[in-house]
């Protein structure tokens, strides 16, 4: 199926990083809490989502701790602690949070972000190896992160787990993401039951088609086949859901945003997205 471009918008790389200085920033302005004084922690953050989520809370006031493998792209700068970790290693997530705590002295904030799908095919068509390193990310990473954090959030913090409307939906040729992205969704509602009296917020927020280097990661490198994803369609930008991680843990402390679901205009599923003829 195809149709138009509506109202012809432009792409969210085009647009920028709308709303920097207006809407969701000037937050203070509306007598909600501000993140002067709050610090998070976001993996994954060398790239798409993480890095926009990091850059958006600082901008709010947040001082961050970001880390991921590639510690080269993270940002590093007044404000941010760029420090190296790798989710699917105990010992690099033990390190990585001693030192964020170190540098930050308290957690309000943690952003599980880090995650990967490898290949687009078949469930037989895929490997172990393939397979533990994506369930070795996106959930035993999640978990352990959430452990080793949990004791250093203050009270009023928040955890926000990035999932996907893959943990909603299942489609084709992705059945280790899609099993990864439901894990996470339970572990998400089955925490919210645990933490349940303590003043600690938990949210996940399940993004659908975001530009960012998903795709590239996905197809191995392959960025012909990675920049199909995203053609004649308007997609999420990593800014977007930023923005959507903002609003969450920007709400009065009674108030617990418990899921957040955002998709493409174009996209009703993982799959079924409209896009312009050709
Ligand atoms: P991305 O641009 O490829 O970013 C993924 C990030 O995860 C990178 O910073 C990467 O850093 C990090 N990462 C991967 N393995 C890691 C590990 N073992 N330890 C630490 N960090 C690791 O993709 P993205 O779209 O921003 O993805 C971020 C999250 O959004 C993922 O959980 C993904 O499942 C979710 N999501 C994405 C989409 C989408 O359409 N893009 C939709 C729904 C949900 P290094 O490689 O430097 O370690």
């Amino acid at each position: 199926m195809s149709a138009r471009r509506v109202n012809g918008s432009t792409r969210g790389h085009e647009r920028g990083r709308h709303g920097s200085s207006s809407g969701p920033l000037s937050l203070s302005s509306r007598g909600l809490a501000p993140l002067e004084h709050k610090t998070a922690v976001v993996t994954g953050a060398s790239s798409g989502i993480g890095a926009a989520v990091a850059h958006t809370l600082a901008e709010a006031g947040a001082r961050v701790a970001v880390g991921a493998r590639r510690v080269d792209r993270l940002e590093d700068r007044g404000g941010f602690f760029a420090l190296d970790l790798d989710v699917t290693d105990r010992e690099s997530c033990e390190r990585f949070v001693e030192r964020a705590v170190a540098e930050l002295g308290r957690l309000d904030i943690l952003v599980n972000n880090a995650g990967l799908s490898l290949g687009r095919d078949p469930f037989w068509e895929g490997s172990d190896e393939d397979e533990a390193t994506v369930i070795q990310t996106n959930v035993l990473g999640l978990l352990r992160m959430t452990r080793l954090c949990l004791p250093h959030i203050q009270d009023g913090g928040h955890i926000v787990n990035i999932g996907s409307i893959a943990g909603r939906q299942a489609y084709e040729n992705a059945a280790v993401y899609v099993g990864s992205k439901f894990a996470v969704r339970g572990f998400t509602y089955a925490l919210r039951e645990d933490l349940l009296g303590r003043p600690i917020h938990l949210t996940t927020v399940d993004p659908g088609l975001v530009e960012s280097g998903f795709s590239r990661v996905r197809f191995r490198g392959d960025t012909e086949k990675a920049k199909q994803v995203y053609e004649r369609v308007d997609p999420l930008q990593p800014e977007d859901i930023a923005e959507c991680v903002l609003f969450v843990v920007t709400r009065p402390p009674h108030v617990n945003v418990d899921e957040l679901v955002v998709k493409a205009l174009a996209q009703s599923s993982p799959t079924r997205i409209i896009r312009e003829e050709q």
